[in-house]
């Protein structure tokens, strides 16, 4: 018999979205009369661009014929791809080597493969609330976590401890869940606490492309010194509408260099290019030229209407939140909004309540971490005419 990796047995069930489904398919069913409408939603919903599409259609036509057929790409990706990506971060006035850009299937998979790059036991900073695959992710290889706490007394932008020493720093911003936004101030405190500490900060910006204010930071690479402490993790699902073509990147810059306890040099840039060449053959051929187009000029105003669609919506959720006096986070450069249960509701009353009164789903903090337990999570991700008659609903609900 095999010893099985009993890590697994540390997780702790997430059951937060089949409890959702669990009680919403039961208020549908004893109320066929009352139709919902759905704010938990944490997937996009518009289509692909035109653009993407007809990229992806030229790409299959180059498959179907042997003189522009593909097999098997580098398994970093496509050089014409890494320089649009690079070339996407320039415009947004960041300097990143397409050298140390890795393209792949998508953000989460490289911030669950990332623990491959560390030993077991370093400290390793987690912000509560969060989103769950980090936790799970250095739960499943043994990992302790330590919990740093994400509230509203830091208006959950949580700032380092400078007397506490820790090895890796999980950022996400702006925050799934929470929609917060550091700024490059904040993110500074960071990086500098990183190099003091010789730290490496995880930096998920997946949702980079929400952020509309050119003083926010939208790579941690806006920030100086960050190339020697910061691996960076984006996507394509939030930006142009990927969740289900599948692409993203990691910039691992070469800068990001330890000794081993040998006294040899590691090159994380190295070891993860080692990585990705082992368990790893490449994202699609296909997937990169849409990709390629995405960040292209063009590509980019195309998508960028389609974020500006889910802006909308959030502004909307975030003006009547303001207006009805209810404490609230994010909404501006997010999808997310994340308010606190008014009346003194804890998350899963507040869900039961919004889902009796006024229809409405939406997502409990509680499922995001502890911190969450007074919180609710909506989403921009619907349409705007369900988002209206939400918000009005929510003001005849909540008004004094
Ligand atoms: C949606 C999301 C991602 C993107 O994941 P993909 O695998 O690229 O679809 C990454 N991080 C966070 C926090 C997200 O919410």
């Amino acid at each position: 018999m095999p010893k099985l990796n009993e890590n697994y047995l540390k997780l702790e069930n997430n059951y937060l979205f089949a409890e959702i489904a669990h009680r919403t398919a039961a208020y549908s069913e004893a109320h066929p009369d009352k139709p919902l409408i759905r704010l938990g939603i944490g997937d996009v919903t518009k289509p692909l661009s035109d653009i993407v599409v007809k990229a992806l259609h030229d790409a299959v036509d180059d498959m179907a014929s042997a003189e522009s057929f593909h097999g098997y790409g580098p398994e970093q990706g496509y050089e014409a791809t890494r320089k649009a990506i690079a070339g996407y971060y320039e415009r947004n006035g960041v300097s990143v080597d397409a050298d140390d850009i890795f393209i792949s299937d998508g953000a989460k998979s490289d911030t669950g493969n990332i623990t491959d790059m560390f030993g077991h036991d370093n400290v390793i900073l987690i912000p509560d609330p969060v989103y769950p695959v980090y936790v799970d992710s250095n739960t499943m290889c043994g990992n302790q976590i330590t919990y740093i706490s994400a509230n509203a007394e830091n208006d959950f932008l949580p700032l380092p401890n400078h007397d506490q020493h820790v090895d890796l720093i999980y950022i996400c911003s702006p925050n799934n869940p929470t929609g917060a936004c550091y700024n490059k101030e904040q993110l500074k405190e960071w990086v500098d606490y990183a190099l003091e500490n010789e730290a490496v900060i995880l930096f998920d910006s997946a949702y980079e492309a929400f952020i509309s204010d050119p003083e926010l930071p939208r790579s941690i690479y806006a920030i100086e010194g960050a190339k020697k402490c910061a691996i960076e993790f984006c996507s394509l699902s939030k930006t142009a509408g990927f969740t289900g073509t599948r692409c993203g990147y990691t910039v691992v810059p070469k800068e990001l260099v330890f000794k081993a306890s040998t006294g040899e040099e590691m090159s994380i840039h190295n070891m993860w290019n080692r990585r990705q060449s082992t368990k790893y053959n490449g994202t699609a051929y296909i997937i990169q030229k849409a990709a390629e187009v995405v960040f292209s000029e063009e590509g980019i105003n195309e998508c960028n209407q389609n974020i500006e669609y889910y802006k909308k919506n959030a502004k909307l959720i975030a003006d009547t939140m303001t207006e009805l006096g209810i404490r609230f986070y994010g909404g501006h450069h997010s999808p997310y909004i994340w308010f606190e249960c008014p009346n003194g509701m804890d998350a899963w009353e507040c869900f039961d309540y919004l889902l009796n009164e006024i229809q409405v789903v939406g997502t409990p903090g509680a499922g995001f971490g502890e911190n969450g337990k007074n919180f609710f999570r909506l989403t921009s991700f619907g349409n705007y005419e369900n988002t209206v008659e939400a918000m009005k609903r929510f003001k005849s609900l909540f008004a004094k």
